[in-house]
């Protein structure tokens, strides 16, 4: 038993010591989703083949469409990123995702901002 217990203490974690370690995600790994509204032609096919109803796609003006994602009921499965036609979505390995506040779970990309990481849904 000692020596099992000595043998543990000198031994490297088996766990990472994340958040101070970055996780490296594995190849093709699904994170959050982004939008990329010039690609988007609102046929919505997303919005339809998506199993949680996470993602609406809003006409904002000529021929020009925002993605409201709601990351709380996103299950990260990728379908409406292998439904659009257009690649307009696309997932990144971004899993920082944890929020106190369930507002800020719900991201709009697109309209005004053409930031990649989007911005709260008012
Ligand atoms: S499937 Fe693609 S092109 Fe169609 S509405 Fe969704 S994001 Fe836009
Ligand atoms: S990744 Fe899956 S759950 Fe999330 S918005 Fe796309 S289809 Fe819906």
């Amino acid at each position: 038993m000692l020596r099992e217990v000595l043998r543990s203490v000198f031994k490297k974690p088996a766990t990472n010591l994340y958040p101070a370690q970055k996780l490296e995600m594995a190849k093709d790994y699904r994170g959050k989703l982004i939008f990329h509204p010039e690609k988007c032609i609102g046929c919505k096919l997303c919005m339809k083949d998506c199993p949680t109803g996470a993602i609406t796609i809003n006409k904002i003006g000529e021929k020009k469409f925002e993605a409201v994602i709601d990351l709380g009921k996103c299950i990260y499965c990728g379908q409406c990123v292998d439904s659009c036609l257009k690649k307009a979505l696309e997932v990144t390995k971004d899993v920082e995702l944890a929020q106190l506040d369930i507002k800020k779970l719900k991201v709009v990309f697109g309209g005004e901002s053409e930031d990649s990481s989007g911005k709260l849904a008012p």
